[in-house]
């Protein structure tokens, strides 16, 4: 239950904002999906080594030395947090978007692509100057992995290929069979990322257990809010790719030739797509939050985490207007992600409601991820259509939806008001 641990402390707890009724009230970040507040340990942690930042991999001083060491060492955290095989690399990114295509630049020649249309558009979208094929959103995690066992015997066996699934969808946080999909796709050759934007905070996440090729995610959903990402997984691919930004930092020697041209050699390591001055606060924090999860204690988070679960989908069960989406059924397990619309209410009425009259941040849309929202909605996926927040009259369905997410610094009275302010 959810006393087995406390929740951990996050920022921004006490913060208090206007309510339209009049007073104010400590905000409820229930919003966790899109970012997560800072585990005041990563703030801590930072907070600590603020005064001793300095340039990373460029500069003699102590501070650059120790500033590089701490950034270095960022990189074995994370390779441990994730569980990588001796030879996988972690090379350090913005975000999952941008994880995610420095791995789409990477492609080799001729690779045909894999991805679900349920995918975030963050996944969906960086493949396409590849060969990809789009796979129809399945009904169950079974149909999951046959839609793609069909896709796969059907292609052109000898090429490259990459297959891309997300860990949990980041609108209906439901699990997908991720060490099934990774069987499916290399017994047919295939390689495969994981999108673990949504998976890594509620999760473990262990890139040789589940036997996955590469793994992307952010750190500001995984309570290290400071623009920085990762990529993590085999070395191959990345290392015969032209470096995804050229610059200092990725080319280990530079020469003008006799022609006039520039010649040059660039690293074999991480270091080939880290070009330019590296964000060593961004990194540092999401090594500072990797530890600080491991720490907790994933069990224990996780067994947390589900009785909040548990709770808001009883509570929602019980307000009959309420429909929850779900890809894969009522019962398929998830993380704390919930996407749902209300009859009768405009989805982004709804949400602006629950924060003006009661200090709750939700989100409303379609969750970058369109033609899986417009699924779950019955609507077609394969309309462009508007994705703003149209009118929903009563009895006329919505067009979007209302998400609301939470994780390890969650209240139980965040969820506990959530749920008074719906019904
Ligand atoms: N994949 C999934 C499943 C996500 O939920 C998100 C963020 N909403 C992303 C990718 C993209 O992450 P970021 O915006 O940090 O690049």
């Amino acid at each position: 239950d959810s006393s087995v641990c406390a929740p951990l402390p996050v920022l921004g707890q006490d913060v208090t904002v206007p309510l339209v009724t009049g007073g104010e009230v400590t905000y409820a970040a229930l919003d966790y999906a899109a970012s997560a507040p800072a585990l005041q340990r990563v703030w801590d942690d930072v907070a600590a080594y603020a005064p001793y930042y300095g340039s990373v991999h460029r500069g003699a001083g102590y501070l650059s030395q120790l500033s590089t060491d701490l950034f270095e060492n960022s990189r074995r955290t994370v390779a441990e947090f994730l569980g990588c095989r001796a030879d996988d690399q972690v090379v350090f990114t913005r975000s999952t978007t941008d994880s995610l295509n420095l791995l789409a630049a990477a492609l080799p020649a001729d690779c045909q692509v894999f991805v679900y249309e349920t995918e975030h558009h963050a996944s969906l979208l960086p493949w396409r100057n590849a060969r990809v094929t789009y796979l129809n959103a399945p009904r169950t995690p079974g149909q999951a992995v046959e839609t793609l066992e069909r896709a796969l015997a059907d292609r052109d066996p000898y090429g490259p290929a990459l297959v891309c699934v997300t860990g949990a969808s980041n609108v209906t946080g439901e699990l997908w069979p991720v060490k099934e999909l990774a069987a499916a796709a290399h017994a047919h050759g295939a390689r495969i990322v994981l999108d673990a934007a949504q998976l890594a905070p509620h999760h473990p996440v262990d890139i040789a257990e589940l036997d996955v090729d590469w793994v992307a995610f952010s750190g500001h959903k995984l309570y290290a809010p400071f623009g920085s990402g990762v990529l993590a997984g085999r070395a191959d691919w990345l290392q015969a790719a032209e470096p995804y930004l050229a610059g200092g930092g990725a080319s280990r020697k530079v020469a003008r030739r006799a022609d006039g041209g520039v010649d040059v050699d660039w690293h074999t390591t991480a270091a080939r797509h880290e070009a330019g001055s590296p964000n060593v606060i961004g990194v540092y924090s999401i090594a500072s939050a990797c530890k600080a999860l491991t720490e907790a204690g994933f069990d224990t988070l996780v067994a947390r985490e589900q009785e909040l679960v548990r709770r808001v989908r009883e509570g929602l069960a019980e307000v009959p207007e309420v429909q929850v989406l779900s890809l894969f059924g009522d019962d398929a397990p998830r993380v704390g992600v919930i996407s749902f619309v209300v009859r009768g209410w405009n989805s982004s009425h709804f949400a602006a409601a629950l924060s003006a009259e009661y200090g709750i941040g939700v989100r409303d849309g379609l969750f970058c991820a369109h033609p899986l929202v417009r699924t779950l909605l019955g609507s077609d996926p394969q309309d462009p259509g508007e994705c703003g927040a149209p009118e929903a009259e009563p009895g006329e369905r919505s067009l979007n939806a209302i998400r609301v997410s939470f994780g390890a610094g969650t209240p139980d009275e965040h969820i506990e008001r959530f749920l008074r302010a719906v019904s």
